[in-house]
């Protein structure tokens, strides 16, 4: 009962008005979401992707990273964070004892914004849906966000990432804690001691909730 106020909350939070309470308008799995995905058109990022980058890594996760929008590499693949700074996030998630097949791993957007300019406001409101989809299904402990715009736009939030970061909050069921994200940290690595604090933070709150990857 918990779980549905929090979640009904959180629709509410990001601005859902009407829910459609068909039982197909829920999607029992991760297969599913991207069954409807189908070859998307739905925005101008199709123009110009190669692939749709859908989210990569365990369906019961009990943690999951959400990063911005697929760069070059990832669009060339079709796989999430497996460019330089997916490299470091795996060394990211590795610090904490945990393997990159353990948590999930995905986006903001699907596609990869031409030139990696930021998302616009009208392609995130026509993508997120699947993401947040994607978390129903998954129904992560802790989710970590990567980096400012990802942080900004999922907490619905003005607020800068060094003062969100390390911090959680409610969100979609779960917890959420900014971190910056992993690309930042290759131009400025002495906030790697940050995102580290940040990490342990994420351990022990798994450990706190009964994580089965801590063995609990
Ligand atoms: N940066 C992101 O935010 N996501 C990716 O998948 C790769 C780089």
């Amino acid at each position: 009962m918990r779980e549905i106020i929090d979640q009904l909350n959180f629709f509410s939070e990001i601005g859902v008005t009407h829910l459609n309470l068909e039982k197909s308008s829920f999607p029992a799995s991760l297969e599913e979401i991207r069954e409807e995905i189908g070859d998307c058109t739905r925005c101008k990022l199709c123009q110009t992707r190669k692939n749709i980058v859908f989210g990569v890594g365990n369906p019961a996760a009990d943690l999951m990273f959400v990063g911005e929008a697929p760069g070059a590499d990832e669009d060339a693949q079709g796989v999430p964070f497996v460019g330089r700074a997916g490299q470091l996030l795996t060394r990211i998630i590795e610090s904490i004892g945990v393997s990159r097949d353990q948590v999930y791993i995905a986006n903001i957007l699907k596609c990869r914004p031409p030139g990696n300019r930021d998302p616009e406001a009208e392609e995130v409101a026509t993508c997120e849906g699947f993401l947040f989809q994607q978390i129903q299904v998954i129904a992560p402990k802790v989710m970590v966000a990567l980096g400012r715009y990802a942080a900004q736009t999922l907490l619905r939030s003005e607020t800068p990432i060094s003062r969100m970061r390390g911090q959680f909050f409610e969100f979609a069921g779960g917890l959420l804690i900014p971190t910056y994200h992993p690309a930042y940290l290759l131009r400025n690595p002495s906030a790697k001691r940050q995102v580290w604090e940040d990490m342990k933070a994420v351990r022990d709150k798994l450990k706190e909730l009964n994580s089965s990857f801590y063995g609990v």
